[in-house]
């Protein structure tokens, strides 16, 4: 049996950039009983409290015990958090980041230029579109990321931004000429996350092997991106056993069938 629930976040366990449902709060949280479990995304930190750990407190009353077998893999899992119950109740302090691997300042720099100029070259820079206060370029400490609309933009405007990814794939196009020491990788919505080559998710996925103690046969990972190009390629391309989904309503069914044959 598989030891180790391996998850991508955007597309796969919720909405992009919205807080998981109800239904998924309840499956992850019951999943933490039998598996370990191991989001992993381009997102930081906070993202992963707001979009997946505070609706399990919320509408599955996750304990403790069961948050110790939760592991955040964030930005690509260049950074690990987990977890240490105090028996006094949950606690955001609670959480001890592990391991950072982050970019040094020129290295951002150099990505954001070439993302900025690329994007603008293109036609495709929104700055227009912005909610006050939100920006399309993001230091998130192991990547920088691209996110067309902002942070803030509605999901329907999101979806339909570059629906076939064809806007970004021009974007990552040029952005490999000007700053080709760099990896691009599509994911989300309307997002590249730019990133030193190697620190993607099969960096994440070699780090959860090495941390957890567990064999990459112990591992059953779920994501929505893993066409060649996608953000969890990676993943396939290591030999992980991957299921494919559309969206969070094909990840609540398969996990449904997972807690149904236990
Ligand atoms: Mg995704």
């Amino acid at each position: 049996m598989k030891k180790v629930l391996s998850f991508d976040i955007d597309q796969t366990l919720n909405v992009a950039k919205t807080p998981i449902t109800e239904e998924i709060a309840e499956l992850l949280t019951k999943c933490l009983n039998h598996f370990e479990i191991c989001p992993i995304s381009g997102q930081k930190f906070d993202q992963f409290l707001i979009q997946i750990v505070n609706p399990m407190l919320d509408y599955a009353n996750v304990t403790e015990e069961q948050l110790s077998h939760l592991h955040l893999f964030v930005a690509q899992g260049t950074q690990y958090y987990k977890y240490n119950p105090s028996g006094a109740g949950y606690d955001e302090k609670n959480w001890e980041r592990v391991y950072n691997y982050p970019l040094t300042d020129e290295q951002v720099e150099k990505i954001t230029k070439a993302i900025e100029e690329s994007a603008k070259e293109l036609g495709f820079w929104e700055e227009d579109k912005l909610k006050p206060g939100d920006e399309i370029i993001e230091n998130r400490l192991s990547q920088v990321t691209f996110s067309a609309l902002g942070q803030k933009a509605g999901t329907e405007e999101k979806y339909a931004w570059d629906p076939d990814c064809k806007k970004r794939e021009k974007i990552v196009a040029l952005c490999k000429e000007k700053a080709p020491e760099f990896q691009y990788e599509i994911g989300g919505t309307t997002s590249i996350n730019a990133i030193t080559p190697g620190m993607n998710k099969e960096f994440g996925m070699t780090k959860l092997l090495e941390y957890l103690k567990v064999k990459k046969e112990d591992v059953l990972y779920f994501g929505d991106m893993t066409q060649p190009g996608g953000n969890d390629y990676p993943v396939v391309k290591m030999g992980f056993d991957t299921i494919t989904v559309r969206s969070h309503e094909d990840t609540a069914f398969a996990l449904r069938g997972i807690l149904n044959v236990l």
